[in-house]
């Protein structure tokens, strides 16, 4: 494949929560000189706020995906469906699982965090054969219907590596689901902290009122680390062998390990270096939003609504550095919204150091998530 003379070639590589916004703003105006090629693995966008609902029941899995084949449409981009292994910033190419290099003059990255397969066989060998990883999300999804069918035929138990806020999300929902009418008597939900308090990031009132939904949905809380996964069974640090039928990993994300070779600036997790503008701070073609970039200038925690909230001033500062005008800086909200969901309608909020709960809270996430996918689904 070869770049087109006389059009600016921008590649937007992944269709994260950024990216979605930006694809909906060249949906809206296009410049006329722009060849825009997106590579993602699929023409939709997961939802990750809504998926703990999913688990509980509360949402089928249409309703957490975001279909942007309209979109993809309406902005006259070529799609290309495959996912990146390497990007050559020297000749500016991004190279795919399929063998293809596709060239880029612009390029923009919001392809989210990993969950790194071969690390984590090496701290819990077993894990790539017989854990359901969170990540990458669409694929845990997809999965999830067969651990369910699992507790509809008999009891199980299911056990949850990882106590940040998704493991806990996920371990609420799934109890709240196994709990549910119709379920077998007898199945039940452990959550294997690694030593932390449960939604350690949090403050201490966040953390308590964590705990309390917790054990109001019978979550049993194991305070060890899990080093290994054995069909049927989890190996513990203490050398206990706790028995799974369904091992759900939550441990946390890392930086893709093909940015390693791009030539690019990474910090020091090897996550893609951005400036004030999400700009690459080493090469100013390439820019960067969402979970797999480090804004350098102002570190903020990476979630779905840090995201989110880059994806405008990421269209702005891609329209501009590509008709060569300034640069406007991007301040990230200091504090965000975080909306904990505790599988049975109930949710946690924290702003802060603010925090409330109840069914409210629930009910105004609910909203919340339905209106951002309707927002960009339609
Ligand atoms: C269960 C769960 C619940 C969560 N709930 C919340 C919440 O309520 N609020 C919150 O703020 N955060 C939440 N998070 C965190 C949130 O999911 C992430 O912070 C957020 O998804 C990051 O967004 P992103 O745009 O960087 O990447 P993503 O949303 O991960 O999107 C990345 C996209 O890039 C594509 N892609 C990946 N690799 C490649 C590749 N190599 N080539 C091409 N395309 C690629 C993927 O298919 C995907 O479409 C939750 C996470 C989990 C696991």
């Amino acid at each position: 494949m070869t770049s087109t003379p006389g059009l600016k070639n921008l590649v937007l590589l992944g269709l994260g929560h950024a990216h979605v916004q930006v694809l909906r703003g060249l949906a809206h105006s296009r410049p006329a000189d722009l060849n825009l090629t997106v590579i993602a693995p699929r023409p939709l966008a997961v939802y990750s706020g809504m998926v703990p609902g999913f688990v509980a029941g509360h949402y089928t899995a249409e309703q957490c995906r975001i279909p942007l084949d309209a979109l993809l449409a309406r902005s006259g981009a070529r799609t290309i469906a495959g996912s990146a292994i390497g990007i050559d910033a020297e000749t500016r190419t991004v190279s795919l699982a399929s063998g293809e290099a596709v060239p880029w003059d612009w390029l923009s990255v919001n392809t989210g965090p990993i969950m790194d397969r071969d690390l984590l066989e090496v701290r819990m060998p077993g894990a790539r054969r017989h854990a359901l990883f969170v990540r990458p999300i669409d694929a845990f999804v997809q999965l999830w219907p067969q651990v369910a069918e699992m507790a509809a035929s008999r009891p199980i138990h299911l056990a949850v590596v990882g106590a940040g806020a998704a493991g806990v999300e996920l371990a609420m929902a799934a109890s709240h689901a196994l709990q549910g009418s119709g379920m077998p008597q007898g199945s039940h939900v452990s959550l294997v902290t690694g030593g932390e308090p449960p939604a350690a990031i949090y403050p201490q009132a966040v953390q308590a009122r964590v705990q309390r939904a917790l054990r109001r949905l019978n979550v049993t809380l194991i305070p060890e680390t899990c080093v290994g996964v054995e069909v049927g069974a989890l190996l513990l640090a203490n050398g206990a062998r706790l028995v799974c039928d369904a091992p759900v990993l939550a441990v946390g994300t890392q930086a893709p390990a093909w940015l390693a070779d791009s030539g690019l600036a990474l910090d020091e997790a090897g996550y893609l270096a951005v400036n004030a503008f999400q700009q690459s701070t080493s090469h100013p073609r390439v820019f960067a939003a969402g979970d797999v970039a480090s804004r350098v200038d102002a570190p903020h925690p990476r979630n779905g609504v840090h995201a989110v909230r880059a994806g405008v001033p990421l269209l702005a500062n891609l329209r501009a550095a590509m008709q060569a005008l300034p640069l406007k800086p991007y301040t990230p909200p200091p504090r965000t919204l975080n909306l904990l969901a505790c599988g049975s309608r109930y949710a946690i909020g924290a702003w802060g150091p603010f925090s409330f709960e109840g069914r409210w809270v629930w009910h105004w996430k609910d909203r919340i998530d339905r209106a951002f996918v309707a927002r960009y689904a339609t």
